[in-house]
């Protein structure tokens, strides 16, 4: 019997000192191994150098809807980011965007009010960028890449904080979809799925109608018929039928969710 690579080793020992993560609500368990208080950290700087690079919307009514409504999810979403300093920012620019980071930063672009137009509408996109985030997509992206990197080059991997492995900016902003323009191809097909699975649970468990995360991929799919090049948010996003299929088997679960919620939400008549 050949004994274990040393490399492997190494990513086992990060992996014991890092932890899984279980993804909420389906309960996935997920390769993490980087230190998430450092990605948090990192995540609040890049997105407050966002803000001083594009401009922000002067649109009130906007401004106030993404209020409205990030405030609302971010509320069913406590127990999945309790350490969460949420702020929700409109961007004024015409491409078809949204993204969520780690620490509960949102970022809309204007454009994306050309889809996504009620409040459900709204919801269902926040929830499902809010999802990517509860979720861990990024840490385990870059878990992901780091193991591969780490095979065969023992010792070159370093350790970062609380001995999880260190992370550049580049990285995270490669991780993130940054380099070529926010949220471009960040996520696989997979990730792209659960994100929307937990996303709409998250926005029917906030008393949204879950049937409008089913509009908006129907809105962004007319928004885009016969353009050669398709708006950022859906060269990301592919709005295959694999996607709108899935939404629609979720549909009665995500409509139980809602009511059950709804129970729980409402306030206690004391006589
Ligand atoms: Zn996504």
């Amino acid at each position: 019997m050949t004994p274990p690579s040393r490399s492997l080793l190494v990513i086992l020992a990060a992996a014991l000192l890092a932890g899984c993560h279980e993804v909420p609500v389906t309960g996935r368990r997920a390769m993490n191994l980087v230190d998430e208080k450092e990605v948090t950290k990192m995540s609040i700087a890049m997105f407050d150098d966002l803000k001083r690079r594009q401009r922000p919307s002067r649109d009130k009514d906007r401004i106030a809807q993404l209020q409205r409504v990030g405030e609302r999810i971010s509320k069913v979403v406590f127990w999945d980011m309790p350490d969460a300093d949420w702020e929700f920012v409109v961007f004024d620019n015409p491409q078809i965007n949204a993204f969520a980071m780690a620490g509960g930063k949102v970022g809309v672009y204007s454009g994306l009010f050309k889809v996504a137009k009620t409040d459900d509408q709204l919801a269902a996109v926040i929830a499902h960028e809010i999802a990517h985030v509860t979720a861990k997509h990024v840490h385990e992206k870059l878990s992901q890449q780091l193991a591969v990197d780490t095979v065969g080059t023992v010792g070159m991997i370093g350790m970062g904080v609380g001995g999880a492995p260190a992370i550049t900016t580049v990285m995270l902003g490669n991780a993130y979809g940054l380099g070529t323009g926010i949220g471009a191809l960040a996520f696989d097909r997979k990730k792209e799925l659960e994100a929307d699975y937990v996303g709409l649970m998250y926005m029917a468990r906030a008393g949204y109608n879950p049937q409008a995360a089913v509009e908006v991929m129907e809105a962004l799919d007319a928004e885009t018929a016969g353009r050669p090049a398709p708006a950022a948010f859906l060269s990301t996003h592919p709005s295959h039928p694999e996607r709108v299929l899935q939404l629609i088997d979720a549909m009665p679960k995500a409509l139980k969710e809602r009511t059950q919620s709804a129970a729980v939400r409402a306030p206690t008549i004391v006589k």
